[in-house]
């Protein structure tokens, strides 16, 4: 069995778990008690914030606990909107995204204009799946007040201009937003240097447990002001109230710590087998078609389109391998990627893709002997 699904979910790393263990017996006070276990706790998620804020150039206050980066993006949809509804209830709003988002942005924003009646617009991408400037610069209007763009597609890999692109709306005073989930702990991500308001991502992504994630706000110029969408307990300053997950958090701050003591050889690492897994993909199947940007992309991500073969057919077996097909992250609908129609592939090349993404745990004889499992199904 060889995991090669690192983009869906990644297994905890030992080292994660073992700073995770006390916080669920040992140390199960909540945060927010005034007292010692109370205090123990919310200096684990404290020494959290501060694992997490230095990875991706952030204050701590910046950093506000989430269950994940499905929730974080949802937040920063609803939560601007009934922003600005209180401020100003008569105002238009309008919002621009990308046809290449995670269903978390791509949904939450349909519901938006129904429920909310904002209106959105979606760019188009080129074929890498990248949003051009200039199309961004043209669909900006008077009213638009949410720009909101995924870093590093979840499906190619492919990382958009989040630099060049953030400027626009920082010179137009327009709220930048941006989906890091696959970004973080695969490219260099320094919020000082780039003009984003708002980046959601996600501890399962990056080694840590699942059903934990942050939103970043910004509080430098501007200063994001936004509602809240859980009302409670006043935890995370009013902004998300929940008793928050100390084991989970603990975890999500260890992964970010060893994602930034590690950051390079990691990301050699990844690149070497990338670069190996195509190598041989090539060597078995000269007609693949690898989807994507070939440089401006995660090193961990490799989106392969088999063509004429349906891999429906071939599924069973290959069982052994963990991969996603055409989507992923857990859509049944697997088949009818919009991300992969938005770049221009028909519905026949579509089922013929696969998405592979590798991770720490991923070795080169893993990498060989995948490749060698697909010629052997698919050529057999
Ligand atoms: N955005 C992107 C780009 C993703 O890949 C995912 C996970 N598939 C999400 C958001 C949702 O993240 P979570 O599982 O933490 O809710």
């Amino acid at each position: 069995m060889i995991y090669l699904d690192y983009n869906a979910t990644t297994p905890v790393d030992p080292r994660v778990l073992k700073e995770m263990l006390p916080y669920f017996s040992e140390h199960f006070g909540n945060s927010l008690s005034q007292h010692s276990w109370g205090w123990t706790a919310q200096a684990a998620v404290q020494k959290s914030r501060q694992q997490i804020a230095r990875l991706v150039g952030a204050r701590e206050s910046e950093i506000v606990f989430t269950s994940g980066a499905t929730e974080s993006n949802n937040w920063v949809i609803f939560g601007l909107i009934h922003q600005w509804r209180k401020e100003n209830p008569e105002q238009k709003i309008h919002i621009i995204s990308t046809v290449a988002e995670h269903n978390s942005i791509l949904k939450a924003l349909e519901a938006a204009s129904v429920i909310e009646n904002v209106s959105v617009d979606l760019l188009p991408v080129n074929n890498y799946g990248q949003v051009s400037i200039e199309m961004l610069e043209k669909a900006i209007r008077p009213e638009t007040r949410l720009i909101s763009i995924i870093w590093a597609n979840n499906e190619l890999g492919t990382v958009n201009s989040i630099n060049e692109l953030s400027q626009i709306a920082k010179k137009k005073s327009i709220y930048f937003h941006t989906d890091a989930t696959q970004t973080i702990g695969k490219i260099p991500v320094n919020l000082l240097d780039v003009e984003v308001d708002l980046m959601s991502f996600s501890s399962h992504k990056m080694y840590g447990p699942k059903g934990v994630g942050a939103l970043y706000i910004r509080s430098r110029q501007p200063y994001v002001q936004m509602q809240p969408l859980h009302f409670g307990g006043g935890h995370e300053r009013g902004l998300r109230s929940g008793t928050l997950d100390t084991p989970g958090i603990v975890g999500f701050g260890k992964a970010c710590e060893i994602i930034y003591e590690n950051f390079q050889d990691e990301m050699n690492h990844l690149q070497e087998l990338k670069d190996a897994m195509i190598g041989q993909l090539r060597v078995h199947f000269p007609n693949i078609q690898i989807n994507g940007h070939p440089v401006l992309a995660t090193p961990n991500t490799i989106n392969v389109t088999f063509k004429g073969y349906k891999i429906a057919l071939y599924q069973d077996r290959l069982m052994s391998l963990g991969f996603s097909a055409g989507s992923a992250c857990g859509s049944k609908n697997e088949y009818s990627s919009h991300v992969l129609k938005a770049i221009g592939l028909t519905p026949e090349e579509t089922q013929s893709t696969i998405r592979f993404s590798l991770g720490r745990m991923t070795t080169l004889p893993q990498i060989t002997e995948a490749v060698l499992k697909c010629a052997e199904v698919f050529k057999g």
